[in-house]
């Protein structure tokens, strides 16, 4: 294993921000996971572990290591009539995971396409799109212990899934590296279709007969339609989560705002699209110096090529007090902040 002083880690998040990493590792196997580890004594370290880098937002150089995961493969570990288990090692791109699934008729991850990123991280903010989230075909994990260099095996309950949430992101936080990820997919496909734009996209596609391919094809169109490319304009997807709030502060709020969009989100408890309270905020296709809210989602704060991290924090925190003072509602950010 090459470790490496003060990188560039520029290539390695979707921001493009250009920090320095003190160490920089890129780790090929599971093998060399576990000797980094157990013998680098990693548990003293200040650590972060990088897959694709489209989720974090670098507000400054990283005095600590970057490992960066690189560990490859898909297998297939179990099948009968109605599933097959699917192994996928953490660095695997996630796209080109699902594209593998529709390649052999895996049914589960086809409304999932086109999210940046890699399998290892996808556990971690239990990944959704399209109303389909991984825990609804996952099975388990391996992690490698970082304090003992020991793999240790997580099942679905004990990941701890919630929206956009999962053990990892609360007690497991820096206590354990995602090694790979298996998932139980579908022989006999149930297609969901009804969520944002599939349908309408499939119909203006000249498209009636659902196939994997044809939804993974329809998702794919829309976010390219919707969303900036992360290699042309920085960003890290979706800066805050919707928030959940009570049904009766959605009621207070459907008095004031008529078209508050809301849905349910467990009993008493309603989902508010954060794209929309920010747009209602007038930060839609708002440009501040290097940064801004992007034209067509509100929700995707931008790198306009020259911003620093701290720059795009400084503008998320002022769009937060400002949907906190109309809304009475603090959004809280998806992306993890270093
Ligand atoms: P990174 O950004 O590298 O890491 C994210 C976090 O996980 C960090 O805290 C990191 O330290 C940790 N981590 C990474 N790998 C491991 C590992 N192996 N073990 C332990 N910790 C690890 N997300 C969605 O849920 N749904 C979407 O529809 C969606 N759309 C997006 C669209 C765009 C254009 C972009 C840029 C992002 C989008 N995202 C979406 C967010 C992002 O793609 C996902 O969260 C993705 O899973 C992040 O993967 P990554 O490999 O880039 O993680
Ligand atoms: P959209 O269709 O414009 O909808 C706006 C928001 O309303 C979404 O965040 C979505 O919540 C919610 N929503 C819409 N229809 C819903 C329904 N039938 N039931 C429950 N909630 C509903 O969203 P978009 O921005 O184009 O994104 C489309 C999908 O891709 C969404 O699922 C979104 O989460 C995902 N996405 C995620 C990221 C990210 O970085 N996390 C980035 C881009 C897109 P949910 O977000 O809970 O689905």
């Amino acid at each position: 294993m090459n470790i490496q002083q003060n990188v560039s880690l520029k290539p390695y998040n979707t921001f493009g921000l250009d920090v320095l990493a003190k160490e920089f590792v890129v780790v090929n196997t599971l093998e060399e996971l576990c000797i980094l580890c157990a013998a680098f004594n990693l548990s003293n370290r200040k650590l972060l572990i990088l897959g694709g880098g489209s989720n974090v937002l670098l507000t400054q150089d990283f005095d600590g290591m970057v490992i960066k995961m690189n560990l490859k493969g898909i297998e297939v570990v179990g099948q009968n009539d109605e599933h097959v288990w699917v192994k996928a090692m953490a660095g695997e791109v996630w796209h080109e995971f699902v594209l593998y699934c529709i390649a052999n008729n895996l049914a589960g991850v086809e409304n999932l396409s086109l999210i940046p990123g890699c399998v290892g991280a996808a556990p971690m903010q239990n990944i959704g799109a399209y109303g389909v989230e991984i825990k609804d075909t996952f099975d388990c994990l391996e992690a490698v212990e970082i304090a003992t260099g020991d793999v240790v095996v997580f099942n679905r309950e004990e990941c701890q899934f919630g929206y956009r949430e999962s053990i990892f992101k609360q007690e497991a936080k820096g206590k354990y590296i995602i090694a790979s990820v298996t998932f139980r997919l579908s022989l006999n496909p149930s297609f969901n279709v009804s969520y944002g734009a599939i349908q309408q996209t499939l119909e203006k596609q000249g498209i009636s007969e659902l196939s994997l391919k044809a939804i993974s094809d329809a998702v794919v169109h829309i976010r390219k339609t919707k969303l900036p490319d992360p290699k042309v304009l920085g960003n890290a997807g979706s800066f805050f989560k919707n928030p959940e709030i009570t049904t009766a502060q959605y009621n207070e709020l459907k008095e004031r705002f008529a078209d508050i969009p809301g849905y349910p989100a467990g009993t008493g408890m309603v989902k508010v699209a954060a794209g929309w309270l920010i747009e209602q905020c007038g930060w839609k296709g708002k440009v501040v110096g290097n940064t801004g809210s992007h034209k067509d989602q509100a929700l995707v704060l931008v790198n306009y090529g020259q911003a620093t991290g701290a720059e795009i924090w400084q503008l998320a925190m002022s769009i937060q007090a400002s949907v906190l003072e109309k809304f009475g509602i603090t959004i809280m950010p998806e992306v993890n902040v270093f």
